[in-house]
């Protein structure tokens, strides 16, 4: 039989423990609201999305709704492409998927739409969600809205009259993509532009509608060069420049040469253009094969104002290609 002293400790200890597992209690209350409380926050601020295994969506934050314009039941049961913007390439989501479905994070921008039509941008991190047993039970995004620093980089390197990529933007990149054309075994074409007699359509027509011709001829190039692997520019005034990758000479003269009509067949007036009665421009064309040929920007560009020359001295309105005998370049 324990003694009254004993019975006495036994108890004192039995209330030690339970204030112990108060305080534990309070402990877990208070990291409880701290969590809510965290959670409230994230919804509030932080844009998330939630699918399952086959991409599906469960759940978005409140912030992500208010964002797309969607609600969160327009989300649930659907998939990403509710928001998909037809710009992004789709090999970049099958590497996504490629790298999720590895149970990998992926980390991006992705461009998308809002409901009302509005395309915005978004840095985003997508990961696997795991069960207590460590079962992939589907994924979540973290996402931040980077759309005016997107909007700020294409200012950047874009021309504001016709939307082409600007001169700094030609500078930036045409090395980089002359040593990709060598890896790719194939011929590069660097084409040269500008509008024949523009000094007089200003004059003629003035200043304004010559704004508006600069803007219909960017329109044809962008319509025409539009693979993945082409690029055109305004390098400056009426003078525009474009390159491609392509398999023949034949087919890049093809293509220029379509360009050249689909630029008179706009039928711009232009009534002091002496090689038609319409607006009109000249070509200087250059094909290299960068399997033979050792060249540099430097080398093409040259080649190419040399050929853009002949076509201005043979009567404009024509595409003229740089013979390789014309000068010692490549
Ligand atoms: P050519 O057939 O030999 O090329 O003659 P051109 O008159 O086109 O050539 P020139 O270089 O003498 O004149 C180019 C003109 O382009 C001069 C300028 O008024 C005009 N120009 C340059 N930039 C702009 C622009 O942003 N807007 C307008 N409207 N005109 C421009
Ligand atoms: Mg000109
Ligand atoms: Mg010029």
């Amino acid at each position: 039989m324990q003694s009254m002293r004993e019975e006495v400790v036994s108890l004192q200890n039995t209330l030690i423990q339970l204030k112990a597992l108060e305080d534990f209690n309070q402990t877990l209350k208070s990291d409880h609201t701290e969590l809510l409380d965290y959670i409230r926050v994230m919804e509030e601020y932080v844009y998330t999305t939630k699918t399952d295994i086959k991409g599906t969506i469960t759940d978005v934050s409140d912030s992500f709704c208010r964002l797309t314009g969607f609600t969160r039941e327009e989300f649930v049961g659907k998939n990403h492409n509710l928001i998909r913007h037809d710009d992004m390439d789709k090999q970049l989501f099958k590497e996504l998927w490629e790298t999720i479905s590895d149970g990998d994070i992926w980390e991006g921008d992705i461009q998308s739409v809002k409901k009302d039509g509005t395309s915005f941008w978004m840095r985003v991190v997508i990961f696997p969600r795991y069960n207590i047993d460590k079962e992939l039970i589907g994924y979540a995004s973290i996402r931040h809205n980077i759309t005016d620093a997107k909007q700020l980089e294409s200012e950047v390197i874009h021309d504001s009259l016709t939307g082409l990529y600007n001169r700094r933007y030609y500078d930036e990149i045409i090395e980089r993509e002359l040593m990709r054309s060598k890896r790719e075994k194939a011929y590069f074409t660097f084409v040269m532009m500008d509008i024949d007699f523009f000094k007089l359509y200003n004059d003629t027509y003035g200043h304004r509608k010559g704004d508006h011709v600069l803007r219909e001829v960017g329109k044809v190039l962008q319509k025409r060069l539009n693979r993945g692997s082409d690029f055109c520019f305004r390098l400056g005034g009426e003078e525009f420049g474009f390159f491609f990758i392509n398999e023949s000479l034949e087919a890049s003269i093809f293509l220029t040469e379509g360009i050249c009509k689909a630029i008179e067949a706009l039928r711009i007036p232009h009534s002091k253009n002496k090689a038609s009665p319409y607006v009109t421009a000249s070509f200087g064309l250059v094909n290299v094969n960068m399997q033979t040929a050792v060249t540099d920007e430097q080398a093409l560009y040259t080649a190419a104002d040399n050929a853009l020359y002949k076509a201005k001295e043979a009567g404009r309105n024509r595409v003229v290609i740089f013979e390789s005998g014309d000068m010692e370049l490549f």
